[in-house]
């Protein structure tokens, strides 16, 4: 079993950092945040992700998971640092690596021992070239320090079972000795290992992520065109996903993605692709799909409603998928703020997210708006004059159509997730729009 050190106990690295624990390596996790880090220590988990706080309790109780912001002692005899900072973009879409930078050189200015240093955190092409570059430029001791390339897939929500029953572990090495390290600290999981150099490594990762934003934005063209010629996307989806070569996944239509990862590695491959003299036609369509799309929902309400001002106004659900505490690009962050500045009174409802948003969006007044953060759907219902819906969370979709329409003051809804049957909304008599099927009027 291997001595590690992880870089960042975000999504990634806590989810890496536990995951190792349990496969029987010593694992250290590093953060800059004493609050995060005095938070695990006391086994309490920063961030929402089903079966985490369990696991890592469980491992900080056998002895091989600590945590510290004390990144010497760390690193100075880490057989491998995996680094799992993030990587966020920048105004013109490139992506930010001074974090990764920063780690790069406490690693290089701690190591006592040989060392594989892993970057999991998602980066252009090339860029861990420079990164070994940038460590062998700044280390105090004659060692052997190697970078290697380790993308993680994981999806927010499912972190921990993504994790730990990963459907390939992509590894990107230059040499046998860091291929070997790697193999022999994932052999343990149980996993099928795809073994690269370091650039097609950093490229599998940009690949698959986009490859999957340009699937929804495939379907939320086709459903927006749906709309307009009278087909019912949901349909449509059906009867595509029996063929295998397409899958049944990502075939749902909505308000967009959003996230830490597809916004921003869509806009960072096609920005690598402008800096080779390359135009990624596919994925720039994506990427304007994908904007048009966020603020659809609103636009249609704004035709239907003469204005907002005054007007309660239920939101269910702000996170930008279900299962995470997440607000990183949720389409609710462009909606509410179109819906305040218009004079709108905000009834938010969502299971884990209300707390994250109320630090951009605090409870009160904002201008002639106003929010109010509420703990059950029925709350955000009540007496309300029209509904959104962002996020599909299960306590979200058990609200039934008749409750809507005995709620609201007017049952008008406009649901981003599909979630419940046009035709039963129809029966419960309330009006209903949602994303690429017919609305009920
Ligand atoms: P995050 O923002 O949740 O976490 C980053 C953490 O790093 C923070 O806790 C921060 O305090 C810490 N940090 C910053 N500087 C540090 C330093 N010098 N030393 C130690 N810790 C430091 O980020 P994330 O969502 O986990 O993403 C990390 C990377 O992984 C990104 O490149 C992202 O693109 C990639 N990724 C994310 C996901 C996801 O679903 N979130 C999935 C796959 C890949």
């Amino acid at each position: 079993m291997k001595k590690i050190s992880v870089a960042g106990t975000g999504y990634v690295g806590l989810v890496t950092g536990v995951c190792m624990a349990e496969n029987g390596h010593n694992v250290t996790c590093v953060d800059i945040d004493e609050q995060k880090v005095q938070m695990m220590r006391d086994g309490r988990s920063p961030i929402y992700e089903t079966g985490l706080e369990a696991l890592m309790v469980k491992n900080i109780e056998a002895g091989r998971l600590h945590f510290t912001t004390d990144y010497q002692s760390a690193y100075k005899d880490a057989e491998a640092v995996f680094i799992g900072v993030g990587t966020p973009e920048r105004e013109d879409g490139s992506a930010n690596l001074s974090y990764l930078a920063t780690v790069a050189r406490q690693v290089a200015e701690s190591i006592k021992n040989d060392c594989l240093v892993v970057v999991k955190s998602t980066v252009p092409v090339g860029t861990n070239d420079k990164v070994e570059q940038f460590i062998k430029d700044f280390l105090i001791k004659d060692v052997r320090v190697e970078i290697a390339s380790n993308p993680e897939f994981l999806a927010q929500g499912s972190a921990v079972k993504d994790t730990l029953e990963a459907d390939r572990i992509v590894i990107g090495t230059e040499t046998e000795w860091a291929e070997k390290i790697l193999t022999d600290i994932y052999e343990p999981f149980g996993l099928p290992i795809v073994s690269v150099n370091r650039k097609s490594a950093e490229m599998i990762k940009y690949a698959s992520n986009d490859f999957l934003a340009l699937k929804i934005s495939y379907m939320n063209d086709i459903a927006n065109l749906c709309e307009l010629v009278g087909a019912d996307v949901q349909d449509v989806a059906r009867g595509m996903s029996f063929d295998d070569r397409i899958g049944s996944k990502f075939l749902n239509a909505g308000i967009g993605y959003g996230g830490s990862c597809f916004p921003k590695d869509t806009k960072a491959l096609e920005y690598i692709a402008r800096q080779n003299g390359y135009e990624l036609k596919t994925v720039k369509a994506a990427i304007d799909v994908n904007n048009q799309q966020k603020s659809m929902l609103y636009k249609k309400a704004s035709k239907r409603l003469i204005t907002f001002s005054g007007l309660k106004v239920a939101v269910l659900g702000l996170t930008f998928k279900p299962g995470t505490d997440d607000l990183r690009e949720a389409p609710s962050l462009e909606n509410i703020p179109m819906l305040l500045s218009e004079g709108a009174d905000i009834y938010a409802y969502d299971p884990v997210g209300a707390e994250n948003f109320a630090k951009v969006h605090p409870e009160g007044k904002h201008g002639n708006g106003s929010i109010t953060y509420v703990s059950n759907p029925e709350h955000a219902l009540e007496d309300a004059n029209v509904c959104f819906i962002f996020t599909e969370w299960g306590e979200i979709k058990e609200v039934s159509p008749q409750k809507f329409a005995d709620l609201m003051r007017t049952p008008l809804v406009y649901d981003g997730r599909n979630i419940h049957p046009v035709k039963e909304m129809v029966e419960a008599s309330v009006e209903y729009y949602s994303v690429g099927r017919p609305s009920t009027v």
